[in-house]
């Protein structure tokens, strides 16, 4: 390809709406542009890098037997109501009318799409297994589009699902598309990781997630170097087993002047305790409206991914100080005793002795608190977050931390979708059974900035070789020279010659703007034709800073070959 015939229209400033690296390179190098919110234009270049991407994903679901097809975008409300996802999809599904006044959704993932399919077409055990991938565009209206491709409104996907005729197969079709992410993900160049998730509101029985590791990512996570235990922070388990304070002997109840002393760490220090004998009452309002105290030692974070998990709930809010005043609770000194809220509490309060917590009264807080004497939880569950430094849950040696993007997730969905739509096969046995499910989802789009994310420095891109939108950049530095244009136009229809897929650029602007821009753009092998051809020389350089040398004209075929696959 010729710059000079090529649509990459590079801006030399960062657009105001850009925070992170690979927004702002994607923009600025012309792989993409943004038409509104969260929707944006592929340019040449980053069509190219998408299907790249795609590609590798599809040969890998090939070999793993997937079957690819496409099913419609637009989607009959009819099927949504079946499995009660018109309405628990909430704001996010975008919703529409024909002119029948029909409803109509387009699809933001297709559980209930291809589960009609499968009803419609299979009978017996003998049809199955099956699974289906499509690459396909999606639509969510996300709450907060943002970051370019990394949270968008309309963005690409490949989605598959299995299809099996028992749980123990159904699992089996899933370590095989565990094993199948692992060549995609490796194959694209990535360093990530895969990690235990949570199962969330699409339903199911297990889940892992694969995070491209990046200091930018939505996903915490926690690993162990010791054991390779890894988890979303929303899926670790805590070890409160391994964090307990050693048993006491209770002391007597006592209620305590604390004038103006709220936070926890203000309640510590003014008591002079430890946090982790200060227990916080954390008020919470259900999305059915219902409010419910959760208790959690002082020094851990509640996690509101669990919490709705076991409240079986879609939304939950902290109460506010309004909410905390018509439950006739005053912010800063609430707490369990004598509550007429139920209470839950997390493990790390269990077992935990003479410790502190509001007293339901202004200014006043309980000390040498203890369970049962005190007051009853209903339950002791796991509520923490899970943090740096806590005790592996496999292997107890002290976790890490670190950010990524959730990049690809598998669930094990088992009947819940086929139960729903009545998917049914008869089995062997001659009775009718519900199809075991899964589903597998690759951020496609979403995979082009965590790359970016990934790979770059503060001049532009550092593509990893099998996703760079061409392998080699040639940059004829003066293209008035005619020795300089002809020797890269040579080295050019070489390259092509040879398989390599190759950028000339010879357009008409100064030498600087050329390395920029090439910089920027972050093609992985260059060969710059400028001053050295009179000494029959040209350089060769890797992007990513590994190599940077004069050859000579004759050297250049071997080198050529030497990147070609
Ligand atoms: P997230 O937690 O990031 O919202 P999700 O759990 O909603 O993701 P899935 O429904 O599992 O995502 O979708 C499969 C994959 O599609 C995700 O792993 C992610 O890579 C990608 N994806 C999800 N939402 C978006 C979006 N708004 N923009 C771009 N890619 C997305
Ligand atoms: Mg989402």
């Amino acid at each position: 390809m010729r710059a000079s015939r090529f649509f990459m229209p590079t801006l030399k400033e960062t657009p105001s709406e850009a925070e992170v690296p690979s927004h702002v390179y994607l923009l600025r190098a012309g792989f993409i542009r943004k038409l509104a919110a969260g929707i944006y234009d592929f340019l040449p270049l980053g069509f190219r890098v998408l299907k790249k991407i795609e590609n590798i994903i599809r040969k890998h679901m090939d070999e793993a037997g997937a079957l690819e097809l496409l099913l419609p975008i637009l989607t009959p409300a009819e099927l949504w109501k079946e499995t009660g996802r018109w309405d628990v999809y909430g704001k996010e599904l975008f919703r529409l009318k024909d002119r029948h006044d029909r409803d109509f959704a387009l699809g933001p993932t297709h559980e209930e799409t291809i589960t009609d399919l499968v009803r419609k077409n299979i009978r017996s055990y003998k049809d199955l297994p099956f699974n289906f991938y499509q690459i396909q565009t999606k639509f969510r209206d996300e709450a907060r589009p943002r970051y370019g491709l990394i949270r968008g409104r309309e963005f690409i996907m490949k989605d598959a699902y299995s299809f099996d005729v028992s749980e123990e197969m159904a699992v089996k079709s899933y370590e095989i598309m565990k094993e199948t992410y692992h060549k995609i993900f490796k194959e694209l160049g990535l360093d990530y990781l895969m990690v235990e998730a949570d199962v969330g509101a699409i339903g199911g029985k297990f889940s892992h997630e694969f995070v491209v590791l990046a200091a930018n990512g939505e996903a915490h996570i926690v690993f162990c170097e010791n054991c390779g235990y890894a988890a979303n922070i929303e899926a670790a388990k805590y070890e409160f087993e391994l964090d307990k304070l050693p048993p006491e002997e209770e002391k007597p109840l006592e209620k305590v002047y604390t004038p103006d002393v709220k936070s926890v760490e203000e309640v510590a220090k003014f008591l002079g305790v430890d946090v982790k004998k200060i227990v916080k009452t954390l008020i919470y309002v259900l999305d059915d409206g219902t409010a419910v105290a959760v208790l959690i030692r002082g020094d851990r974070e509640l996690n509101e991914t669990k919490l709705l998990n076991y409240f079986n709930a879609l939304d939950a809010h902290l109460a506010t100080g309004e909410e905390l005043e018509k439950l006739g609770l005053i912010e800063g000194f609430v707490g369990p005793i004598g509550l007429d809220i139920p209470v839950y509490a997390d493990k790390s309060v269990e077992d935990l002795h003479n410790f502190v917590v509001g007293a339901n009264e202004k200014d006043y807080h309980y000390i040498n608190v203890n369970i049962p004497r005190d007051f009853k939880p209903i339950e002791f569950v796991d509520f923490s977050t899970a943090k740096e430094n806590d005790p592996c849950p496999v292997c107890k040696n002290p976790l890490k931390e670190t950010t990524g993007l959730e990049v690809g997730h598998i669930f094990l969905l088992g009947t819940k979708y086929s139960e729903a739509m009545k998917a049914y096969f008869v089995d062997k046995d001659g009775k009718e059974k519900p199809i075991v499910m899964g589903c597998y989802g690759i951020g496609v789009s979403r995979l082009m900035a965590a790359a970016v994310e990934q790979n770059h420095d503060e001049n532009g891109i550092i593509w990893p070789e099998n996703i760079a939108p061409f392998k080699l950049e040639i940059l004829a530095l003066n293209i008035k020279d005619k020795d300089i244009l002809k020797t890269a136009e040579n080295i050019y229809e070489k390259a092509k010659a040879k398989g390599i897929e190759v950028l000339l650029d010879d357009r008409d602007i100064s030498p600087g703007a050329k390395f920029k821009d090439a910089d920027l753009i972050g093609i992985p092998y260059k060969i710059v034709v400028g001053k050295a051809l009179k000494e029959g020389k040209v350089e060769i350089q890797k992007r990513d800073g590994s190599l940077k040398q004069l050859i000579s004209l004759e050297e250049v075929d071997k080198f050529l070959d030497s990147i070609k696959e």
